[in-house]
């Protein structure tokens, strides 16, 4: 673990979060929990990752919140949990509750549209294979393909994608191995400021994720609470928002044991503490 932000000294932050009963605990997927693989149908979380999130979720007293850009149908199969969290999917436009209630962002007409188009331009260019429909965008990978073929596809996009998404609502946002078209008010930064708001915004609560998407998040989760750190994960530092870096699968799962440990001291420490009273 390499301490990024002076400020936010991980030794108190697990102090803060052993006195305290408001815990959010926001995690990314793709890269954060699980290691990049080129099918992303086969993208697993790390093999001890799942169990430890259930410990945490069973331990009770955190809000435990996936944060991905997948789609929701996508990314159930591939957590291997048994009691499904509450997730906020395609970037926070799509969330399912923990009592199984799902909502989802509308899609405009136009937005929908420009989408289509894409989809259709890459289909003539015979790239469909790095495509990714989602429910409220479209992502173009090109993570493991031959470097003279992502040349083609992103000057292939540069040329094309302004016509295509010009008035219709749409953001391009670079993420690590290609880019993702969706409306521009959909971001994990606003589903992490929805979460910490309904929260009372006083929670003690930790973001973790690996892109250059979630350096929303990593923002909102310190403008929201004063007692929220970002943490990046990924193997290589880069430059970012982010107060912690934990480079996974080791460091991940030790901050991760360490919050489940730390919300299990802290439900045997308080009736003792009660009873002295
Ligand atoms: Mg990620």
């Amino acid at each position: 673990m390499k301490v990024l932000n002076p400020d936010k000294d991980p030794s108190k932050f697990f102090e803060s979060l052993e006195k305290s009963r408001n815990r959010a605990l926001l995690l990314d997927y793709d890269g954060t929990l699980a290691p990049f693989v080129v099918k992303r149908d086969r993208a697993f979380p790390y093999p001890e990752v799942p169990a430890v999130l259930k410990d945490i979720i069973q331990e009770g007293g955190t809000r435990l919140v996936i944060i991905t850009g997948r789609g929701l149908d996508d990314i159930i199969p591939l957590l291997g949990l048994e009691r499904t969290p509450e997730i906020w999917g395609s970037h926070g436009g799509e969330r399912l509750f923990q009592d199984g209630t799902y909502q989802r962002a509308p899609l405009p007409t136009d937005t929908s549209h420009g989408l289509e188009s894409v989809v259709r331009w890459m289909e003539k260019m015979g790239w469909n294979d790095h495509v990714e429909r989602k429910p409220l965008g479209v992502a173009i990978h090109w993570r493991g393909t031959e470097p003279p073929k992502v040349k083609a596809i992103q000057d292939g996009l540069l040329k094309v994608l302004p016509n295509f998404t010009a008035g219709m609502g749409l953001s391009i946002r670079a993420f690590d191995g290609g880019l993702e078209l969706r409306p521009p008010e959909i971001s994990k930064g606003e589903a992490v400021e929805t979460i910490l708001a309904e929260m009372g915004g006083q929670a003690v609560a930790a973001y973790l994720g690996d892109d250059l998407t979630d350096e929303d998040a990593f923002s909102a989760v310190k403008t929201c609470t004063s007692r929220g750190i970002g943490v990046l994960v990924r193997e290589q530092l880069r430059d970012t928002k982010a107060d912690l870096w934990l480079c996974p699968p080791e460091e991940l799962l030790d901050f991760l044991r360490l919050w489940q440990k730390t919300a299990a001291s802290s439900r045997k420490v308080r009736p003792q503490q009660e009873r002295r009273r």
